[in-house]
């Protein structure tokens, strides 16, 4: 569902309607200020089944968080307009000197608002190995926080991108005895050897969640 955009002046246009945005838009509207998220539908974990580490909605599909989102939006007057922002640029201010800004959608429609809060997310780069991408957000996974647990005990293998991903494997060393370090040509410090697994004797917590 897609709301109509205003005619008028809005007082913000909000370009992203992911989390953040959505946020950003329920504490403008909630403020009293008229607000227009413009989203082109594309949120970064769109590939996950499920968002976790986020208390209470631990486990729900992301597409259905940002779906409440829009609603809690729009319960305060806001209002959520599917499409893709391809330019927000000044515009002319208002009489008492207002800043104003234009912001145009891709099929050439318009709105007029006194500020603009982007919040377009990011775009990963995945490495260029074949067959990888199609496994984003499954098996293949970026943050133990995210999708941790939900490979514990599995083998687990990090394929490192610089120095820092050595961090990765400490994080990941928690939930696997079975881990190997693609080290891709990058070097290993002295200091990070061994990774030994830190003795938890209550890591295992039966039923909390499946994979
Ligand atoms: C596979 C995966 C799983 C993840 N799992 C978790 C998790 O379990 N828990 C957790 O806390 N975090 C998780 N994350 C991180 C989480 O996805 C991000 O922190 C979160 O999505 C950031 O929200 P955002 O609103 O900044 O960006 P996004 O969610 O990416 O939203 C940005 C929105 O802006 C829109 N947009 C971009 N450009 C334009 C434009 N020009 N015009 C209009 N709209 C535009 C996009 O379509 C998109 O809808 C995960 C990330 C990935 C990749």
């Amino acid at each position: 569902m897609s709301d109509a955009l205003p005619g008028e002046a809005v007082d913000a246009v909000v370009i992203g309607g992911g989390a953040a945005g959505l946020n950003g838009a329920l504490m403008l509207a909630r403020s009293r200020r008229s607000v227009v998220v413009i989203d082109s539908g594309s949120p970064r974990n769109a590939p996950a089944e499920a968002v976790h580490g986020l208390i209470v909605l631990d486990g729900t599909p992301p597409a259905e968080i940002l779906r409440q989102g829009r609603e809690q939006v729009r319960r305060y007057g806001g209002r959520v307009v599917c499409g893709e922002v391809t330019a927000a640029e000044p515009a002319a201010p208002s009489a008492d000197g207002d800043l104003r800004f234009t912001t145009t959608l891709a099929d050439g429609r318009s709105v007029t608002a006194r500020r603009v809060l982007v919040a377009t997310g990011l775009h990963d780069v995945l490495p260029e190995v074949p067959g990888l991408a199609g496994h984003w957000g499954h098996g293949v996974v970026h943050c133990p926080y995210c999708h941790g647990w939900e490979v514990r005990d599995e083998p687990i293998g990090i394929l490192a991108a610089g120095p820092a991903s050595i961090g990765q494997a400490f994080l990941f060393r928690q939930l696997t005895d079975d881990l190997t370090y693609f080290t891709q040509g990058i070097d290993l410090d002295e200091d990070p050897r061994p990774l030994r697994r830190p003795q938890h004797p209550h890591r295992r917590h039966p039923g909390a969640g499946g994979r």
